[in-house]
């Protein structure tokens, strides 16, 4: 397994449509088990294929130490129930902002063995579901925000953007201490 470069904002692959799986290979295998290291390293709680460079419609998950994967995710049910709560985004490092959206989905994907399965989620995962699924259809946690706070968010991002040449995050060789900079009480996806 390794550790892989996170892309952030402004690389054009975070804006790219991804490309349904249609097999589950050894090479998807491995691609998800380095998504999982690369994540645990960044400490984040959610990572999507465009985030590491990739094309494909897939994503991974981990919250309270259960591991989801999720291959060609469709979201197939949202509650009218709206929530809203503080993002983060491991493409968007050091930039939060509070997103509304809806509160549960039921989520239809394919698993690691390429069988089909749907999952009805709550809260945190539910959003975090739909985090990824947005990084899957090229948006990002941004585009949701009014446009007097993307600026503020932009500005932000501006100021520090310098530390990503090329808009590629070198996770495996940031410090322990870097990595503590990035935490926050509300994870980054
Ligand atoms: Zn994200």
């Amino acid at each position: 397994m390794s550790i892989l470069d996170i892309r952030v904002l402004g690389d054009p692959v975070l804006r790219q449509v991804t490309t349904p799986v249609a097999e589950v290979t050894d090479e998807i295998r491995r691609l998800v088990a380095d998504m999982f290291e690369t994540m645990h390293h960044a400490r984040g709680i959610g990572l999507a294929a465009p985030q590491v460079g990739r094309t494909e419609r897939l994503a991974v998950i981990e919250i309270d130490g259960e591991p989801l994967v999720v291959i060609n995710p469709e979201i197939v049910e949202r509650s009218s129930a709206k929530d809203k709560a503080e993002e983060g985004c491991l493409s968007i490092p050091d930039i939060y902002a509070d997103v509304e959206r809806p509160k549960d989905v039921v989520v239809r994907a394919m698993d690691l063995d390429g069988s089909e399965y749907e999952i009805e989620a709550t809260e945190l995962l539910a959003r975090c579901l739909q985090h990824e699924i947005d990084h899957l259809d090229g948006r990002l946690f941004l585009d949701y925000l009014s446009v007097l706070k993307r600026t503020a968010a932009l500005t932000k991002w501006k100021l520090q953007q310098d530390k990503y040449p090329g808009f590629i995050r070198r996770t495996a060789l940031e410090t322990p201490e870097e990595r503590k900079r990035h935490e926050h009480p509300d994870e980054e996806l």
